[in-house]
């Protein structure tokens, strides 16, 4: 009888420790993913192999950072520092650490890509309605106005944190922000011991942990993928004109701009850039979109660290030889 007893506690130990050792498993083994608007744009963290409340709690402070982005960078509302500058007639400002930083490296851009990457166009962007639901071609005046008060070549990086600006000119991180936000993200999630993880914002994407299939919208096909990629630790980031854009008899009209001329960037459909920062990646994609097919590949070419993808008006596709490591498979479109 005794023994039966035994038998019976013994069973139900088994039972329990089982239980709980396939609890703790599964608990290990699940993707935790979440889907915020941030950005303008849908933003996705995925967290995989970590505690599923761990999980949880590192995908809303990752969350939490990409709002305080938005906030800081965000022209739409009164709600940080660039709205501010933006809003005021001060043409000497200070800037704290984090914006600086941001600005010196759109200063480098902007020296390096010959002026074709411009973080001061918010007038031009305004002009062109793009921060509204409809956007239109600007009258002449309107557009030769907007391009007085643009460009980087009236802004001066005085001393660390010290700018000086012509004062109506007004600054727009949209080119740069997405990718920002990521790697900000991308470090919240590592300080929370994650070790799996992808956060896409818009197709601006960083990854922690080697085994992860990125996709690349396909630029004329927006249900199909152009590219698969093996990212192997580092980031991507695409520009394209299938994001934001309107058509006027035939001609398509997008948000991503020529500084010498104020009108949309002619040649390519789409720049897909893979480095370790993705504010790098952000930021050269947008920057190669303005140089064109050409110039564009010759200064991704010059870059260290920096691989790319072209397509063109034509739908012609054209890499740099870097990126070929990147690349699990080349999805051929019948359109
Ligand atoms: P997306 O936002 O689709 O990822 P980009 O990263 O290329 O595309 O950024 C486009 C945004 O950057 C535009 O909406 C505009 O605000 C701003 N922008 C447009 N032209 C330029 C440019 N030549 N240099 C820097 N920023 C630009
Ligand atoms: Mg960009």
């Amino acid at each position: 009888m005794k023994k039966n007893i035994l038998y019976i506690v013994l069973f139900f130990v088994f039972f329990a420790v089982g239980f709980l050792i396939s609890k703790e498993f599964n608990k290990k083994n699940t993707v935790v993913k979440r889907t915020q608007i941030l950005l303008g744009t849908v933003v996705v963290i995925q967290v995989r192999n970590f505690d599923e409340d761990k999980a949880n709690d590192a995908i809303s402070k990752a969350f939490a950072e990409i709002k305080r982005i938005e906030d800081l960078f965000t022209t739409y509302r009164n709600a940080g520092e660039i709205y501010k500058i933006n809003h005021s007639s001060d043409t000497v400002f200070t800037v704290d650490d984090e914006v600086f930083g941001l600005l010196k490296t759109g200063d480098s851009l902007w020296q390096i890509s010959g002026g074709a990457f411009d973080l001061a166009l918010e007038s031009v962007t305004k002009v062109w309605g793009f921060d509204s639901d409809e956007p239109a071609v600007p009258e002449n005046d309107s557009l030769k106005n907007a391009m007085e008060n643009s460009g980087w070549k009236n802004v001066e990086l005085i001393e660390r944190k010290k700018i000086k600006r012509k004062n109506k000119v007004k600054f727009n991180f949209g080119a740069i922000a997405k990718g920002y936000a990521v790697d900000r993200a991308i470090e919240i999630l590592k300080n929370e011991n994650v070790t799996g993880a992808l956060v896409n914002a818009g197709g601006e994407i960083k990854v922690i942990g080697k085994d992860w299939k990125v996709g690349v919208q396909h630029p004329r096909n927006p249900n199909s993928l152009i590219l698969k990629l093996d990212l192997k630790e580092k980031s991507v980031a695409t520009s394209g004109d299938y994001e934001q854009y309107f058509e006027v008899n035939g001609i398509r009209y997008h948000h991503i701009f020529d500084p010498a001329t104020g009108f949309p960037a002619k040649g390519l459909q789409s720049v897909t850039v893979i480095s370790k920062s993705n504010t790098w990646a952000d930021a050269v994609s947008t920057a190669a979109f303005v140089l064109g097919k050409e110039k564009g590949f010759e200064f991704v070419k010059s870059l260290k660290g920096t691989e790319a993808f072209f397509v063109d008006s034509l739908g012609n596709e054209k890499m740099t030889d870097g990126f070929n490591k990147y690349l699990i498979e080349k999805i051929i479109d019948s359109n």
